[in-house]
Parts: C-alpha cells; structure tokens; sequence
C-alpha cells in the first residue's frame, strides 16, 4: 500500500522552557511539571518513559493544547501555545494534532470507517474525499477488510490501530500518544509502537509518546525519562 501524495504535512519543531503546570487540590498545591525545559524537531519520535504520577500525561496535555500551563512556555512552530486564546488553541488542535490514549477513545456504535471519518466531518471535508480517505487510513494500519466492524467487534490491539487512523485523519503533523500500548500485550505492543515510529521516520511527522513500559519504549528512536515532574539527565539516544 503506498501512502504517495496521502500525508502533506510534515512535523513540528516544538520548543519548551520553563514549563510548569502545578495544580490545585483540597489537600495543598501539586508540582506535576517542575521547569521542564526541551526541545523537538519535526520527524523525532520520541519516547517519554516514567512511573505513574510523574508527569507524563500533564506534559502531553500541554504539548497537545488540552490543558494550561502555570509558567513557562511550549511554542510550537512559532506559535506560543500559553499565549494563545481558548479559540486559538482549539484551532491549533483541530488541525495541528492527534491524540491517541489508553482506552482507545473509539465511538462505540460508530464502524471503524464511521470513526475514521468523524474528524474529517468536523473539520468539513466532503463526503466523498472523507470515505476513500477512511478506507485508504485503515489500509495503512493493516484492517482494510474490517471497516464496518464496530469497536467491539474488534481485538484490542486492532482498535488502537483504528484509533491511529483516526489520530491520522487530518493530516495532523503532531501525534501526542498517551500509554497507548498500557493495554496491550506484548506482540500487540510492538505492533503499535513500530506504527507510531513509522509516522516520524516514513511521513516526518513529531511522535511523542508516553508509557511505563520499557518494552514499548525500546522501539523508539529517542527516549527521555521522568521523574517528580522533571527529566531524569539525558539517556543515550
Ligand atoms: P503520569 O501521567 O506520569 O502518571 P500525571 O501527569 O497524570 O502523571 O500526574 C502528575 C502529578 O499531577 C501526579 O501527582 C498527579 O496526582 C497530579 N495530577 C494530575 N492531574 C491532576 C488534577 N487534575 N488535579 C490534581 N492533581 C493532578
Ligand atoms: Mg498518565
């Protein structure tokens, strides 16, 4: 399956310094990112390895405009995204990034194809362009026979590849991934991993994902670990 003329946006550089996100709760203030500072070119694919409650999910929230920094800045293609207005970052979403999580996030009365073309409807591509480029995106993660399949019909490891074809859908030149892989077995595992790092090295696309899996974490080019809100010093790339 060739995937020519299919992907026309290449990845981000994204720029980080200072970041610090601490949040509010009965029990006192929570320090979850603590001055992080870094930097991505566009085709990196990068691992973010950490135990739970590190920071892992608070960084990829920032980095994909789901959640506000309390210092500090993330700027992504020049554009300072803890400047920008609730609008703009909204806009930044929609047609700069797509997520990928855990519990697949799939529409469950919705087929596989009907998934696929949801972001595509909301962003206002025709009907025609939206069903060809549905069946050509789950081609590309190896299910074209099962697009009309609903997500329960459908294997674990097998709705995280929909759910990377519908992260896909736009075009998105960022993929922020949250332990996709924390719900997978281990042949599943690498089938996921090696999809996403494929997206940076065959498309240039900017993968970031996070897991505490060393398992995943080792089909990544690059890895940076955390810890109490911070990178650990940086590991061999
Ligand atoms: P990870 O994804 O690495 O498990 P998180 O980014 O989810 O870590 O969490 C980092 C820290 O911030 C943890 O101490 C967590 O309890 C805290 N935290 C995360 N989200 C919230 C929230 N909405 N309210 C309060 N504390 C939070
Ligand atoms: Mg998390």
């Amino acid at each position: 399956m060739t995937t020519d003329g299919f992907f026309h946006t290449p990845g981000v550089s994204i720029s980080v310094t200072g970041l610090q996100k601490s949040y509010r709760t009965v029990a006192g203030d929570v320090q979850a990112l603590r001055a992080l500072d870094w930097s991505l070119t566009p085709g990196e694919a990068v691992a973010i390895i950490g135990p739970s409650g590190c920071g892992k999910t608070t960084l990829l929230n920032l980095l994909g405009g789901v959640d506000v920094a309390s210092g500090g800045s993330v700027v992504v293609d020049g554009q300072d995204l803890t400047k920008a207005t609730e609008r703009a970052l909204e806009n930044y979403r929609l047609s700069k990034v797509g997520f990928v999580f855990q519990f697949f996030n799939l529409i469950p009365i919705l087929s596989a194809l009907e998934n696929i073309q949801l972001p595509m409807m909301v962003a206002g591509k025709p009907e025609s362009e939206r069903a060809e480029r549905a069946q050509r995106l789950l081609e590309m993660v190896n299910l074209g026979a099962k697009g009309h399949q609903r997500p329960e019909q459908l294997s674990g490891g097998e709705q995280q590849r929909v759910s990377i074809a519908v992260a896909l859908a736009n075009d998105p030149a960022l993929i922020v991934a949250d332990e996709p892989t924390g719900n997978l077995d281990s042949k599943t595992t690498e089938v996921i991993a090696r999809l996403l790092v494929s997206l940076a090295t065959d498309h240039g696309k900017t993968i970031i994902m996070s897991s505490h899996d060393p398992k995943a974490v080792g089909y990544f080019p690059a890895v940076r670990a955390m810890r109490d809100g911070a990178f650990e010093a940086m590991e061999k790339t």
